[in-house]
């Protein structure tokens, strides 16, 4: 009976590192029309995990909770007519913020 063996569990993840080396192109769904679309078609738009501030396509050295449109006013307006940007980011989203999203989908 020598089953103190708890440290054993270090040996469970020996292929963690793996994730990172994945090639499929990471798909997300638009907030808008629902379509799933490759990830780097979409606008994304970050509520930071540390400030709370809604951040429109942030930089790879912010992190907080995603959410992704297709890049057409459409998905837009259906987006903020459902209150999707508020129900998935968990925040209420201020005009201004809208209008710079706008602004991004009209390049
Ligand atoms: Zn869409």
């Amino acid at each position: 009976m020598n089953r103190k063996g708890m440290n054993e569990e270090k040996s469970i993840l020996p292929f963690d590192h793996s994730y990172h080396g994945v090639s499929a192109p990471l798909k997300r769904k638009c907030i808008g029309c629902g379509e799933i679309k490759p990830r780097k078609n979409m606008i994304r738009i970050m509520k930071t995990y540390d400030t709370n501030e809604i951040i429109i396509m942030p930089s790879s050295t912010h992190f907080g909770r995603s959410s992704y449109l297709c890049y057409n006013n459409e998905c837009l307006k259906h987006a903020i007519k459902k209150r999707r940007l508020q129900k998935t980011l968990k925040k209420d989203i201020p005009i201004s913020i809208i209008n710079d999203i706008a602004a991004k989908l009209e390049i």
